[in-house]
């Protein structure tokens, strides 16, 4: 088994749709690496059942169960709340190195190559390039970095509210200190048309390993015709209507027929 781990995270079952795909985005990919996926309580019992079928760990990590300090403490801030449990993916630490991504991500090559950059290997972000994207970046999975960036959180919160600031804060000299941690933005695409340099994308279209569909509109929210079997892709992402159906094509495939008509009804698919 290898000691390297693809990490996502689900708080809710519309998210656990974007890991089912983001899982079978890696398999396609052919990566020799193991799958983990962190869940909250919120996430129902059947998700948690097909999340099974693809992921080899199904963690649940639950902010109020937890009774270490730094836990305690970030109870404090009850804001910090949503970034403090993408935190809880330094506490694998059956793995040796583990490569994060957002569950509104998609694999398109495989990328398995990451697992030789260091900690905190990540892209630019398209809004602040001085910033890294959170959405994807390598990690050393230990109990006391773990410890280091809550206690880190406590002091200093985070500057958008969110994980990005936090980790940016914490992990504050990426910009600068070594290049081989700045991970090419082929990497983490973000597809949204106004985030988007569309004459790259068309000139760089081929080269992108993993396309990030950050902001709302996420891929389970666009309208899908099951008759059909198209996407009604909007506006936002006219340029990359073809991965949109990608995305949902791996859906129809490896996802759909494993889902509850319960599950599909809640989920208006
Ligand atoms: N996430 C989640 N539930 C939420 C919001 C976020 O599980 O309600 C997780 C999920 O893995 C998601 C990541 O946190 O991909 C970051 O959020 P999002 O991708 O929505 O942020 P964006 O990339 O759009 O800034
Ligand atoms: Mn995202």
């Amino acid at each position: 088994m290898s000691k390297f781990a693809w990490v996502t995270l689900t708080t809710n079952d519309n998210y656990g749709l974007g890991a089912l795909v983001l899982a079978h985005s890696l398999k396609r990919a052919g990566t020799a690496h193991q799958l983990a996926v962190l869940v909250t309580p919120t996430v129902s019992e059947a998700m948690r059942d097909r999340l099974k079928d693809v992921y080899n760990v199904v963690q649940e990590v639950n902010v109020l169960d937890s009774q270490d300090a730094a836990n305690l403490a970030l109870l404090a801030r009850p804001e910090l709340g949503v970034t403090f449990t993408k935190l809880h993916c330094w506490r694998l630490v059956q793995f040796e190195k583990c490569v994060f991504l957002d569950a509104d991500t998609l694999v398109l090559k495989n990328c398995d190559e990451l697992f030789e950059r260091e900690e905190l290997s990540a892209a630019p972000d398209v809004s602040w390039p001085d910033c890294f994207n959170s959405g994807v970046f390598v990690f050393t999975p230990s109990v006391d970095t773990f410890t280091k960036i809550t206690e880190f959180a406590v002091q200093n919160g985070s500057f958008d509210g969110g994980d990005q600031g936090l980790l940016n804060q914490y992990f504050g000299d990426w910009a600068t200190a070594d290049i081989k941690k700045h991970l090419p933005f082929v990497y983490n695409v973000t597809a949204y048309a106004s985030y988007c340099y569309l004459p790259a994308f068309k000139q760089f279209r081929d080269k992108i390993k993993i396309l990030h569909f950050a902001g709302k509109l996420k891929p389970w929210l666009i309208q899908f015709n099951s008759q059909t079997k198209t996407a009604a892709t909007p506006n936002e992402y006219a340029h990359a209507q073809d991965l949109i159906q990608h995305w949902w094509t791996i859906f129809c495939d490896n996802v759909h027929q494993s889902l509850t008509d319960n599950m599909c009804l809640c989920l208006n698919i």
